[in-house]
């Protein structure tokens, strides 16, 4: 039986999140030790730190903003234009990008910035996401291992020390208590929480033809090198308040495009637009852990007191983890087929990465499914 926060709605399985012996879990405790916060102070300390890195000849840039083109990119990059600085932005390009993904990064880059986009070979791209999905049930690991490893090579390149992050991941979705205390990321922040799964880039050199002259890109700068040009990554949402519904307003008044409706799996049109990919992520998420995007979302709006528990255990039952025929519009046999797998094996490789344990199965211990594909959790809340 899952167990849930009787605040939010997120399960106890969640990797690193702890649900005390009030029944509240950490995500949620962060939350309200964040109202506490001295927000005039978070911002002062922000625009010190900005001084301190701000280039002094005006001939090198003032920071790096790793972007996507999602809200919360085209915030922080609103953000640090507003306080006059002159930023780098450096797109890793995703997995399998959206047409409505690529007219959002041309918005951002519109906001008046020098944008660089890196693509790691897009072949071998492919090859490395089915490599994850079959060996760690995770089609996006190149993805994260893209988007934490390319801004922090080209600060090291440019000379830009300051890395201007979004929000801490292990905040707001609950984490081990160490992770959230820091403002600053680090390499070892990445391969703890940067959602690797304990999977190395060197476990790739070998498997499937690829070799390291392949995974330039995908390598962390060495120690030397971050420390030669001094490379800082901070979170902005340590310092600023921080509301992914709210960033997405702000950077919809600035040409930020929505979908036309909620995302499939999710419960909001305002994020995850870009990658195609995405779904299979989500559903992997699920399979593993009993909760998807839609879980995620109701979460963060009902500790914000615009989602009622009860009618957030309602909705998530109706949208997360269903089997992710389409996303964004796009089927899920195209998805696959770039990656050179049927739907045949792709529904093995669900099987296999599917915990019994949160999922309703026949009395020969078989997985139950509707007509659609569907699992059915044992239980959707506590009893
Ligand atoms: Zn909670």
């Amino acid at each position: 039986m899952i167990r849930y926060c009787r605040q939010c709605v997120m399960p106890d399985t969640k990797p690193d999140l702890s649900i005390d012996a009030e029944g509240t879990c950490s995500a949620c405790r962060y939350y309200e030790r964040r109202q506490d916060i001295d927000a005039p102070a978070r911002k002062a300390e922000l625009l010190q730190i900005v001084d301190r890195f701000r280039s002094k000849d005006a001939r090198g840039y003032d920071c790096v903003i790793p972007v996507s083109g999602g809200k919360d990119s085209t915030y922080q990059t609103l953000r640090m234009l507003e306080l006059g600085l002159n930023p780098l932005c450096v797109t890793a390009t995703t997995d399998k990008l959206s047409a409505l993904g690529r007219r959002n990064l041309d918005n951002l880059k519109d906001l008046g910035v020098d944008c660089i986009e890196v693509t790691p070979n897009p072949a071998l791209r492919r090859r490395i996401n089915r490599l994850a999905l079959t060996t760690v049930g995770d089609i996006s690991w190149p993805e994260h291992a893209a988007i934490f490893t390319i801004p922090v090579r080209v600060a090291v390149q440019m000379n830009v020390p300051l890395i201007v992050w979004g929000e801490n991941s292990q905040h707001e979705y609950g984490g081990p208590a160490g992770a959230a205390v820091d403002s600053v990321l680090t390499q070892r922040w990445l391969q703890e929480f940067g959602g690797l799964l304990g999977m190395r880039v060197s476990d790739l050199v070998g498997q499937d033809g690829i070799e390291v002259r392949h995974l330039i890109q995908y390598t962390y700068p060495s120690d030397d090198e971050l420390r030669r040009v001094g490379v800082t990554g901070i979170f902005l949402g340590y310092y600023l308040p921080w509301d992914g519904y709210g960033n997405a307003l702000y950077a919809q008044a600035h040409g930020f495009e929505t979908y036309n409706k909620p995302v499939e799996g999710s419960l909001v049109n305002y994020e995850n637009l870009d990658n195609l990919q995405t779904g299979i992520h989500d559903y992997f998420k699920f399979l593993k852990y009993g909760f998807g995007r839609a879980t995620d979302l109701a979460c963060l709006h009902v500790r914000r007191g615009r989602l009622a528990r009860e009618d957030a255990v309602r909705v998530v039952r109706l949208h997360d983890g269903k089997f992710p025929w389409v996303y964004l519009g796009c089927r899920v046999e195209d998805i696959l087929r770039d990656i050179d797998m049927t739907l045949e094996q792709f529904i093995a490789v669900c099987d296999r990465f599917t915990n019994k344990k949160l999922f309703v199965c026949d009395a020969r211990g078989a997985l139950v499914k509707d007509r659609d594909g569907n699992l059915a959790k044992i239980n959707y809340d506590n009893p």
